[in-house]
């Protein structure tokens, strides 16, 4: 076909997946196209540039370790780094391995097609490109497709707006504007501190609290980053089989085989300077599968929001009432209730007073108050894990569409691959644990087993590989068997894709856990990818 172009691999995506993934396959040997829509890598580092954004794991753990050299090299400033600093350790990675040559930035992959007689797919850009490949490989990201703010009247709006997800490259300065944040899960816990910092006023539009535990950040010294250097290999290792890929044994012993004072202790200890983003998870084996024990962790956290806030009716709605702890993502933020006693900053509970409209000046809520502001964020979260493959056209075997297939939820074989859909594996695909994990961990992981897979075929001539009905339906029963043993369906989450209107109400990522996720998908590559047709070629040309 005139103007296309054969590849070995087309790869979407320059954040961390992406750059991994490009790294293996051209390591192999092998031809690859990478295409980004934004103009540079980084993926969710490049796009969420809000002031406050900052990983909620610590930096030494939410990077790669795939490469010695790098993790020894690459000094981290913070125990949990800015945004800035990610990025420029992503852009350290690109240049230290030379891969941006391999992207095409500023375009977007509109398609993807799989052509069954000659076994490739052909992928459209918005560049104009086709593109041949015999892989496609997603690694669109699982929070990159942001979820419009959907409220009457946006674009009667006179001042600007902003979502976090797509934050100006060169900032926003909020002096002396009024300020109106819609949304208060992991972004609008981050940037909501910083712009109460600069406004004049900020009012912040709360429809579900969410449970917030202070970041105890701090400056590394040399002398911490030589330490976990020095024992870098060990730490990553454990991460690698535990739960939730962080250094950390998880518990076995449950809340309740504990004293209280025994119990009250560990907590303090997650609140405070042992606290991470997984800590309170982690100080009970079924703080997630028992009522009573995850009510002494929700117990526990209202009882510091209401000590931290002043004003008792802020404190009730800052309170987390309505679903269990942990059941939707909790945050990890630096003086988020606490900007709640400053006479600039106000809490709207929508639930309580919901939006009306948005106006030519402000947001009308339902007791007829007009809040009247210069400037809108919007911290309203995303497609979710789902959102960025299924923006792409994706055309399988006997011309059906992943977004036929999918329309009562993803169906995905170890979150990996889908049937009638050969030759095309997910970075972090829904139905693996991705998001519920240390992320660092999920992609070298998923990058890792698909490279593998890739150079198991191209060893031995197989032109495709496909999950097969049966055990992709076993494993996505598997996915609900475990959530069904966890308080997490009491929560409306995005893990459920309960924030996007339409979508269907499956619980997304699976709960049994990084490491045991880790050893089943081994399991299944050793014995010859059980649950995969591999097929030689059926064409000879
Ligand atoms: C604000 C925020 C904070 C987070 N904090 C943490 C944290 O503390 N710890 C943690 O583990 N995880 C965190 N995450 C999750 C984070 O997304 C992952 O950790 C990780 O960065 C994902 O990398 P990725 O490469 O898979 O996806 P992304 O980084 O999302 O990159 C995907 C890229 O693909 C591009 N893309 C998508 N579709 C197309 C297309 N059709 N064509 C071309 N390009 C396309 C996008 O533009 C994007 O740049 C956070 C996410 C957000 C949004």
């Amino acid at each position: 076909m005139a103007g296309t172009v054969q590849v070995d691999a087309v790869v979407v995506g320059a954040g961390m997946s992406g750059l991994y993934m490009v790294k293996r396959l051209t390591d192999m040997g092998l031809d690859v196209r990478a295409f980004e829509v934004g103009d540079n890598v980084g993926g969710t580092w490049y796009w969420n540039r809000y002031p406050g954004a900052r990983v909620d794991l610590e930096s030494f753990d939410y990077s790669f370790s795939f490469d010695d050299g790098l993790q020894q090299e690459w000094n981290w400033t913070e125990r949990y780094a800015a945004q800035p600093e990610i990025l420029k350790y992503l852009n350290h990675v690109a240049d230290r391995f030379d891969l941006r040559k391999h992207f095409t930035f500023e375009t977007r992959v509109e398609s993807a097609a799989f052509d069954e007689n000659r076994n490739l797919w052909i992928i459209k850009t918005s560049g104009g490109e086709t593109v041949e490949a015999k892989y496609f490989i997603s690694g669109a990201g699982v929070l990159s497709t942001p979820k419009p703010p959907e409220i009457e009247g946006l674009d009667n709006f006179r001042g600007k707006w902003y979502h976090t997800g797509r934050w100006p490259h060169e900032g926003v300065d909020f002096t002396g504007l009024r300020v109106a944040q819609i949304g208060t899960g992991s972004s609008g816990i981050q940037v909501a501190p910083v712009v109460a910092e600069q406004a004049k006023h900020l009012t912040v539009f709360q429809r579900t609290p969410v449970y917030c535990v202070p970041t105890d950040n701090y400056k590394l010294t040399e002398e911490m980053r030589n330490t976990v250097k020095a024992h870098y290999t060990e730490r990553r290792e454990t991460s690698r089989h535990n739960r939730y890929g962080v250094p950390a044994e998880f518990p076995t012993i449950k809340a309740f085989e504990v004293s209280e004072e025994d119990r009250r202790q560990k907590y303090e200890e997650a609140w405070g300077e042992k606290g991470h983003l997984l800590a309170f998870r982690m100080t009970y084996a079924d703080v997630l599968a028992d009522e009573a024990a995850n009510k002494t962790v929700a117990d526990f956290l209202g009882a510091k929001i209401r000590e931290i806030v002043k004003d008792p009716v802020t404190a009730e709605r800052l309170v987390p009432k309505t679903y269990p702890f942990g059941t939707k993502r909790p945050c990890l933020g630096i003086r988020f209730y606490e900007i709640f006693n400053e006479d600039h900053v106000d809490l709207v509970s929508l639930h309580e007073t919901p939006i009306e409209r948005i106006t030519e000046t402000g947001i009308l809520t339902s007791d007829g108050t007009l809040h009247e502001v210069d400037v809108m964020v919007f911290a309203t979260g995303y497609d979710a894990l789902t959102g960025a493959i299924l923006r792409m056209d994706i055309t399988g075997r006997g011309h059906r569409k992943l977004r036929d297939k999918w329309k009562d939820g993803p169906r995905a074989y170890l979150g990996i691959s889908t049937n009638e859909f050969p030759n095309f594996f997910m970075i972090t695909g829904p139905l693996s644990p991705g998001p519920l994990n240390n992320m660092a961990v999920s992609i070298e992981q998923h990058v890792e087993w698909v490279s593998d897979c890739i150079k198991y075929m191209e060893k031995n001539g197989f032109a495709t590989i496909e999950a097969q009905e049966q055990p992709e339906q076993e494993w996505f029963d598997h996915v609900q068997e475990v959530v069904g043993n966890t308080l997490y369906l009491k929560a409306n989450s995005w893990y459920l894709g309960a924030n996007v209107p339409g979508k269907p109400r499956v619980f997304i990522p699976y709960l049994g856990g990084a490491g045991t996720y880790r050893a089943t998908c081994d399991e299944v590559a050793k014995n010859g990818y059980r649950g995969f047709t591999l097929e030689k070629s059926k064409v000879e040309a």
